[in-house]
């Protein structure tokens, strides 16, 4: 978290240093996660994903946003993430599912997470902490519907299970959860869908036939959440949505569902000069000005997240207008033609944000840079310092 500005009230002094803000509307995540209560039914529980500092948007202080809304579950990748909530004071149930050899399962313990266990070597691993640490540890066993990434296969969800009934039965772990992830929720109709929930239905009859008795049973990322109801069991767990962006332009914008973006990326810009025609402009010269014209100097680059992918495409609000980055995103900096228009050093320049003042939004920097949402947000780097406000209410 180095380098961010935790500011908490919207008092204009409270303001960081000018060059470049995300400014974080904790108002709207807040609302974010009401809408998504909204969506599902009243026994299913609401995990809020801040994983990787919260997509970018800080991981503490949009935790105690997304508690303070009514999310009953938090769920991060890694344990280092969810032992850090816990430093910081963050209580509740706390989830974390991405757990290589070695990492710290006793601290895990002591901090009372719900680990997930994909395989025999992690319940190898938290059945020893357990042991050590002279108390049962909570464990929720995932499963491979068809993902085909992290979870248990189907042909060895067998060993798993008998393994894990076998650790409860000696007082070192609760299976608190079963759970799995999908491959494609976020293409409609997919087929995979479907066939990812038959799978999920099967594997849950044979543990429970087996005698485990989950608290929670979980398979819905945001898409799912927003678009498969079916998928809810006990709990969905929603990442991107929480922070008002839509998983997918193909299941609608963020405003079909009722989610407001949270982050608003902006700098200030840093020079405005007049140039001639057939002037290049930055490296490589891979822009040439058409005629004579104003340039805009916007001090943000890829060094702060900004993707080079989008030299020449990238969109940004500068003096009321839509510009775009003229040539390469350097580390630092890039620049926009401002087509003969001037702004006053120090004017805003807007990257992304909700798109209610005309400016971008992260889905409109994806498009330009071949990418989706999430990556846009979850980079935006530690030099960007993040100002939490409230929102309008
Ligand atoms: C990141 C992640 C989520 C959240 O996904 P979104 O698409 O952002 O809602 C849910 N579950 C797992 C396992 C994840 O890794």
């Amino acid at each position: 978290m180095t380098g961010k500005t935790y500011a908490t009230d919207s008092s204009p002094s409270s303001a960081p240093p000018p060059r470049a803000r995300a400014e974080i509307d904790l108002g709207a995540l807040r609302a974010n996660v009401r809408a998504l209560r909204s969506r599902v039914g009243p026994g299913v529980a609401l995990m809020a994903v801040v994983k990787s500092d919260a997509y970018g948007h800080g991981m503490v202080p949009c935790a105690r946003a997304a508690l303070e809304a009514g999310a009953e579950w938090l769920g991060t990748a890694t344990p280092q993430e969810a032992l850090a909530l816990r430093a910081a004071g963050v209580e509740g149930r706390l989830m974390c599912w991405l757990w290589t050899p070695g990492d710290p399962w006793r601290a895990g313990i002591d901090a009372d997470l719900d680990m997930s266990v994909s395989g025999m070597w992690a319940l190898r691993e938290v059945t020893e902490a357990a042991r050590e640490a002279g108390r049962c540890a909570r464990i929720q066993l995932k499963a491979d519907t068809g993902l085909g990434r992290n979870g248990c296969q189907p042909a060895d969800w067998p060993e798993l299970v008998a393994a894990a009934l076998a650790a409860e039965a000696a007082g070192e772990v609760k299976v608190t959860g079963l759970w799995s992830h999908f491959a494609c929720a976020d293409e409609p109709g997919h087929p995979s869908i479907g066939a990812q929930l038959d799978v999920f239905h099967e594997m849950l009859a044979y543990a429970e036939k087996a005698g485990v008795a989950p608290e929670v049973r979980h398979i819905a990322n945001s898409a799912a959440t927003l678009t498969v109801p079916d998928s809810h069991f006990d709990l969905v767990r929603a990442g991107v949505a929480t922070y008002g962006i839509s998983p997918s332009p193909a299941l609608g914008t963020s405003g079909d569902f009722g989610l407001r973006p949270v982050m608003t990326l902006s700098a200030s810009v840093a020079l405005v000069k007049q140039v001639p025609a057939g002037h290049g402009v930055g490296y490589g010269h891979q822009y040439h000005t058409r005629g004579e014209t104003t340039l805009g100097l916007v001090p943000l680059g890829y060094g702060d997240g900004i993707p080079r992918h989008a030299s020449g495409r990238g969109p940004v609000l500068v003096g009321g207008a839509w510009r775009r980055v003229a040539g390469r995103i350097a580390m630092d900096q890039f620049v926009v033609d401002l087509g003969g228009d001037t702004v006053e050093p120090g004017s805003p320049a807007v990257l992304f944000g909700p798109g209610g003042q005309g400016e971008p939004t992260a889905q409109d920097w994806a498009d330009a840079a071949d990418t989706i949402a999430y990556e846009i947000v979850t980079r935006i780097g530690p030099r960007v310092p993040r100002v939490y406000v409230d929102g309008p209410a």
